[in-house]
């Protein structure tokens, strides 16, 4: 059953059991007060023919000088139950309106069928104020029709009402339900028509206010879009990057090898350049395994103490040897700084950072390593004095695949742009941070942020070059 329909059905019921329960107040508010009306007439008569009973001789003739309406039949028994006197008017009938309240001792009012009529009937005992005796018993009876007949035309008009109510209710809350639920049909069929046409740039038109419930549900299913798209995008592009990546060394040593085959001569220069891009190829998939590993969780990080001055000076004799004295390398200040974490991991963080520095620093540059302690936290900074970044450019180096200079011709050790979106994984996943700034033309600083643990931080004062 569609909504719309169950909407309409909830709302036709809801009316319907309204209109029951309103009838039905009205239906007894009226047939007990018509009842108390005719009620009130038997009593008022009653009362009359007590006044005048006092005297029994007079009896006859001043219950015929009553006024007592054509419709209200009196009949007074005495206590032996014989008949004393009936009204003129009264119907033939055998024996007393209501034989069996004539034999109580108190008021009472009954209903009953007399002469194939429905009566109110009145029976009052008329006692003796002396000696507490019954002398006799009025009955007094007064026809139910007028009561019946305007209860039976209440129950038609209610019916009538209520059907009639419910059948428009319906049809009104089935439009009502229809207009409001239009905007998710629409939702509905925009999302259907994005899914058919694989076309994740379609945006819902905020056809409603954007507080309202259907405002609020397209804006939500709005940003799902951005996002999804953000995310086939990224896939998109990451595919034909790393195609791109594989592709490249794969026609440097497809040509190589086509070199030795047509010159049937294996020459040195055409193995350094095969084993080059085989390197490449090889640590290009390292990255991507770890990546993957480290996007679904499955790449755990080591928890020991992780000294970072010695892991300081670990990487700076390192780097000594890869800048071939070209490029000066130097730890300008060095604080003993302890931090919690995975050592293999963060020492290849700070390696990635300074062999980039020493990549994008000419010869006769410079690159210096600091450590120091600020309050709670580690800063490992690797300066140079190289090509610098461009502004523009700085908050997408952590990306996947980017390369500042996408043109510029690689060195054989060169990377393909995974090393820093590596590098901000593993700091972020120590609770730290990595920081640039960089001016063009005059050198990069790259600043690692790392939670400490102790207190200590003992500035060693060591100056190396
Ligand atoms: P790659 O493996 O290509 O070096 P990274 O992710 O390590 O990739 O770095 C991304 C890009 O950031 C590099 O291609 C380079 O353009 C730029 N970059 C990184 N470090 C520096 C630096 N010290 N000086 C200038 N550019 C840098």
């Amino acid at each position: 059953m569609t909504l719309r329909l169950r909407l309409t059905l909830w709302y036709s019921l809801v009316l319907v059991f309204v209109m029951l329960s309103f009838g039905g107040v009205v239906y007894f508010s009226l047939t007990n007060s018509l009842t108390a009306q005719i009620d009130q007439t038997l009593s008022r008569v009653a009362n009359e023919i007590i006044r005048v009973y006092r005297n029994p001789e007079a009896l006859p003739l001043t219950l015929r000088a009553l006024n007592i309406t054509s419709n209200t039949y009196v009949q007074v028994w005495n206590d032996e139950g014989q008949l004393l006197w009936q009204s003129t008017s009264s119907p033939r009938v055998e024996g007393a309106f209501d034989p069996d309240s004539l034999l109580l001792e108190e008021n009472v009012f009954t209903h009953r069928v007399v002469s194939e009529m429905r009566m109110r009937v009145l029976t009052v005992p008329v006692i003796l104020q002396m000696d507490g005796r019954i002398v006799a018993r009025i009955q007094i009876a007064s026809p139910v029709d007028g009561v019946d007949l305007v209860r039976g035309m209440l129950i038609d008009v209610l019916i009538a009402a209520g059907l009639i109510a419910t059948i428009v209710a319906a049809a009104i809350g089935y439009i009502a339900a229809s207009a409001a639920l239009r905007p998710i049909d629409q939702v509905t069929n925009t999302v259907l028509k994005i899914t058919r046409a694989d076309d994740l740039s379609r945006r819902i038109p905020l056809s409603a206010p954007p507080r309202s419930e259907d405002g609020r549900l397209i804006e939500a299913i709005n940003e799902t879009l951005e996002r999804l798209e953000d995310v086939f995008d990224v896939q998109r592009r990451f595919l034909a990057d790393v195609s791109h990546e594989l592709r490249t060394p794969l026609t440097t040593i497809r040509g190589n090898v086509d070199l030795i085959r047509h010159t049937g001569e294996v020459d040195e220069e055409s193995l350094i350049a095969i084993t080059d891009e085989v390197n490449r190829m090889t640590r290009l998939v390292g990255d991507l395994l770890l990546l993957a590993k480290a996007e679904s969780g499955k790449l755990t990080l080591g928890n020991e103490i992780v000294e970072l001055d010695t892991l300081l000076l670990e990487v700076y004799r390192q780097a000594k040897l890869l800048a071939r004295n070209q490029v000066s390398i130097c730890i300008s200040h060095e604080d003993q700084a302890r931090v919690l974490g995975d050592r293999d991991r963060l020492k290849q963080v700070v390696l990635n950072i300074v062999s980039n520095a020493l990549d994008h620093t000419p010869t006769a540059g410079k690159v210096t390593l600091n450590l120091k302690c600020v309050h709670k936290w580690a800063c490992l900074s690797v300066k140079d004095t190289g090509s610098g970044i461009p502004e523009e450019e700085l908050p997408h180096i952590f990306n996947r695949f980017y390369r500042v200079d996408r043109s510029r011709r690689r060195k054989a050790s060169g990377g393909v742009g995974l090393g820093l979106s590596i590098a901000n994984w593993i700091v972020i996943n120590h609770g730290g941070r990595i920081e640039v700034s960089s001016q063009q033309g005059k050198g990069s600083e790259f600043a690692i942020w790392l939670p400490r643990v102790g207190e200590d931080c003992a500035d060693s004062d060591k100056q190396m070059s």
